[in-house]
């Protein structure tokens, strides 16, 4: 008999549960996301074991991407008020109509889209559940989806999840741009879908219009799917964030997916989006149904009022995170490590090979004793070889208050010392 009475081993029985004999779906999604070490333990997602091992140590929590203040008051007035007016009650399934209309006008103020409210956008539990509808409606066995390497974890899973092969080509050291070589190399006729992510988490990379550009052209020379998470498309330095749709060749073959959670430091409200082709939509909208069937009520009304704040708001954003990088960066150099500036989002990667580092992996799990401060290791978003060649970098999220980043550099600046 199958039983899931002990989680922390998986089991040949439940390996091969399925009267198939294939793997189960829930042993190929841990597997997808790097979550099964090799003695079969299985472990949970890499940003809940720091966030746990950062809270038990005390440590100061540079590891999980989450702000350390919270978003405008104005949004979170607009959330009690919605819930003081009982909006209290399930939400249609696609979003209320005060946030998709919200959506298309930020698509049209900041990068001319014009997505039609009604049939080309639909409101989600966070870019996660947009990203998992979307590939569980649009791929399956047979498939291949194809991702730069590193990978933000989830894709690793849901791709394991809906049974398809997921194919990587890497972003390289220094400046972790597609490497479109190996990305024409990468694509086959198999290639179903071209999921990007830009501004790029983990690597703090956004993509130049060359690449962008070689990326439609050969997702249209394969008739593939362009699946593009854009969550931190407002957390940019000095350059400018080119959403893949309104690349020519792109509109009719991409989904955009974004969310609230970087954009207003509200990472826990869980509302995202996605816009697209109204049959790409619709597809990924019938799998979203079933996922969660509709959103956080209150919280849509009070994403449509952020979404109309001007300009003024976004550019502070950028600008505040600007000098946070640039406070962490020095810190860190200071420290001995390689630092490779971001141009986006709010992660920095280092390389801490000069300090003999050869496992960041390791390191990551005993910085917070060490230094107490707590950072994720980037091997962990790759596949093998992605892990080979990032074996020494780890990944700090600069999203924290001024004084907190001091702090933390302060403390790192002693781990030469302490290794
Ligand atoms: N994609 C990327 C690249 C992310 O970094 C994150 C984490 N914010 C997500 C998707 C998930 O976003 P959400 O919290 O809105 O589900
Ligand atoms: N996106 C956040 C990060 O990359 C974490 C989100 C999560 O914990 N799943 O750090």
């Amino acid at each position: 008999m199958i039983l899931l009475g002990d989680m922390s081993r998986t089991d040949e029985n439940l390996a091969q549960g399925s009267p198939s004999g294939s793997r189960a779906p829930w042993l190929r999604t841990a597997e997808g996301a790097n979550l099964l070490g090799a003695d079969g333990h299985l472990g949970v997602t890499i940003f809940e074991e720091i966030t746990t091992l950062a809270v038990r140590t005390g440590a100061i929590n540079l590891g999980q991407g989450f702000p350390d203040e919270d978003g405008p008051d104005l949004m979170r007035e607009a959330a009690r008020d919605a819930i003081s007016a009982g909006a209290n009650q399930y939400a249609p399934g696609k979003g209320i109509p005060a946030l998709r209309e919200a959506i298309s006008d930020h698509q049209r103020r900041f990068y001319g889209l014009t997505p039609d409210p009604e049939t080309e956008i639909i409101v989600t539990t966070g870019a996660t559940e947009a990203l998992a509808a979307a590939l569980l409606a649009l791929t399956g066995p047979g498939d291949e989806v194809l991702t730069f390497e590193p990978f933000y974890d989830s894709y690793g899973a849901v791709i394991a999840l809906s049974g398809a092969t997921h194919v990587t080509a890497p972003l390289l050291a220094p400046e972790f741009q597609p490497d479109l070589a190996a990305l024409e190399a990468a694509f086959s006729d198999r290639t179903r879908v071209i999921l990007v992510n830009n501004p790029h988490n983990p690597m703090g990379s956004v993509f130049t219009r060359e690449a962008l550009t070689r990326i439609v052209e050969l997702a249209n020379r394969h008739d593939a799917i362009i699946i593009t998470d854009e969550v931190y498309e407002h957390l940019t330095f000095g350059v400018a964030h080119i959403p893949v749709a309104t690349l020519p060749g792109a509109s009719e073959r991409t989904l955009t997916i974004s969310s609230a959670g970087k954009t207003f430091s509200l990472t826990g409200w869980k509302i995202g989006w996605m816009s697209g082709p109204a049959e790409l939509v619709a597809a990924a909208r019938t799998v979203k149904q079933f996922l969660s069937y509709s959103s956080g009520t209150p919280f849509q009304a009070a994403v449509a009022a952020g979404l109309a704040l001007d300009g003024s708001f976004y550019e502070d954003l950028a600008n505040t995170l600007q000098r946070k990088r640039d406070i962490l960066s020095e810190g860190l150099r200071a420290a001995g490590m390689d630092v490779f500036t971001p141009q986006g989002t709010y992660f920095i990667n280092v390389d801490a090979a000069p300090l003999g580092v050869t496992d960041a992996t390791a390191l990551a799990r005993r910085l917070p004793e060490l230094v107490g401060v707590a950072a994720i290791p980037v091997p962990v978003f790759c596949h093998p070889e992605g892990a080979e060649r990032t074996k020494s970098l780890l990944r700090f999220a600069f999203c924290k208050r001024v004084d907190v980043l001091e702090e933390a550099a302060s403390r790192i600046a002693t781990l030469k010392d302490r290794l």
